[in-house]
């Protein structure tokens, strides 16, 4: 059982993650914009976050950089949510720190393995 943060503004998406990890025995914590994620990765130093990256007031990109400049919360791993198709996007987020990325529509069989595989089994 991992500690798990959704950072994610549009609450159809979040409850969705919610019930999956909560059906794999996770502990879900829940933010609505980057500020708010950031506050609460700082707070309760979750092992793995869910990050949207279009938000309102902070980005998810914002959030998500300023969470790997950080030491104290640089080693959380973070999984990106993006709509953006565009070629490149994916580069794009990983050259910003993040460790995964899923886009949207989200492949919901691919998320208890991609969290065995960031977390190794945890
Ligand atoms: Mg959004």
């Amino acid at each position: 059982m991992a500690r798990i943060l959704i950072v994610e503004d549009n609450e159809k998406n979040r409850l969705l993650i919610r019930d999956i990890l909560h059906h794999y025995g996770h502990e879900v914590l829940e933010a609505f914009n980057g500020r708010e994620g950031l506050d609460m990765a700082l707070e309760q130093l979750p092992d793995l976050i869910f990050m949207d990256i279009q938000m309102p007031v902070m980005s998810g990109l914002a959030a998500g950089e300023a969470l790997k400049a950080d030491p104290r919360t640089r080693n959380i791993k973070l999984v990106a949510l993006t709509s953006f198709a565009m070629k490149g996007d994916r580069e794009r987020i990983l050259a910003s720190g993040f460790d995964e990325y899923m886009s949207k529509p989200l492949d919901t069989r691919r998320l208890p393995h991609l969290i065995t595989e960031l977390l190794g089994g945890a």
